[in-house]
């Protein structure tokens, strides 16, 4: 079967709420503290190892940018989530493009949070799922880095997500050896078919 975000390609990214495109259509935002191997997963997630190096560019950290799967399915990544290194004002307009976006955006379906399997759930990832809560948008765990540990420590993480947080889903994934990104992919294309 052909891989459904296959030809997921960059749109723009935004860093004011003013410039926001029209609320049409789903949006699934991806969000990870960093290193967590958000970047690494959408490469994976798409089969384009060049994918997410926009997401990477220095300047665009506190951006919204905006990729499309399809018409009217795009993912949003969020590369600069909990990344304090950019001047103030600017933290101050991401801050409140964030705030903006989950307030009023119809067009956002679900949030994937990204963590790596060995210390999930730090205190970046906590205000991530208050955000989520406080607006009642559903949210995915997704626990990276599963070649890091082993099937014992895997399924106590996974245990342990699901005692400590309302996630709809927890999935596990390897960018190493691609183990997950069937059930990722198909989490996705659910929020798509809601
Ligand atoms: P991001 O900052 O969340 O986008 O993280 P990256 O995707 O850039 O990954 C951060 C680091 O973790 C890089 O050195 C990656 O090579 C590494 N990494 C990412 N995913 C995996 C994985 O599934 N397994 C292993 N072993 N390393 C990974």
């Amino acid at each position: 079967m052909k891989n459904p975000f296959k030809n997921t390609a960059f749109l723009f990214g935004v860093t004011k709420a003013k410039n926001l495109p029209n609320d049409c259509g789903i949006e699934v935002l991806l969000s990870g503290r960093s290193n967590a191997g958000k970047s690494s997963a959408l490469n994976s997630l798409a089969d384009n190892k060049k994918l997410a190096r926009i997401s990477k560019t220095p300047g665009r950290t506190t951006e919204i940018n905006f990729f499309e799967v399809e018409e009217g399915y795009k993912l949003l990544d969020l590369p600069g989530y909990g990344f304090a290194k950019s001047g103030q004002s600017r933290i101050k307009d991401w801050g409140s493009l964030l705030g903006e976006y989950f307030a009023n955006r119809k067009a956002l379906k679900g949030v994937l949070i990204f963590m790596d399997i060995r210390h999930p759930l730090k205190p970046i990832d906590l205000e991530m799922i208050k955000l989520c809560e406080s607006f009642d948008i559903d949210y995915v765990a997704v626990l990276t880095k599963s070649d890091k540990v082993s099937k014992n420590i895997e399924a106590k993480k996974i245990h342990q997500v699901s005692n400590e947080t309302n996630a709809i889903e927890i999935v596990s994934i390897s960018s190493l050896n691609k183990k997950g990104f069937g059930t990722l992919r198909k989490v996705l294309l659910g929020f798509r078919n809601e």
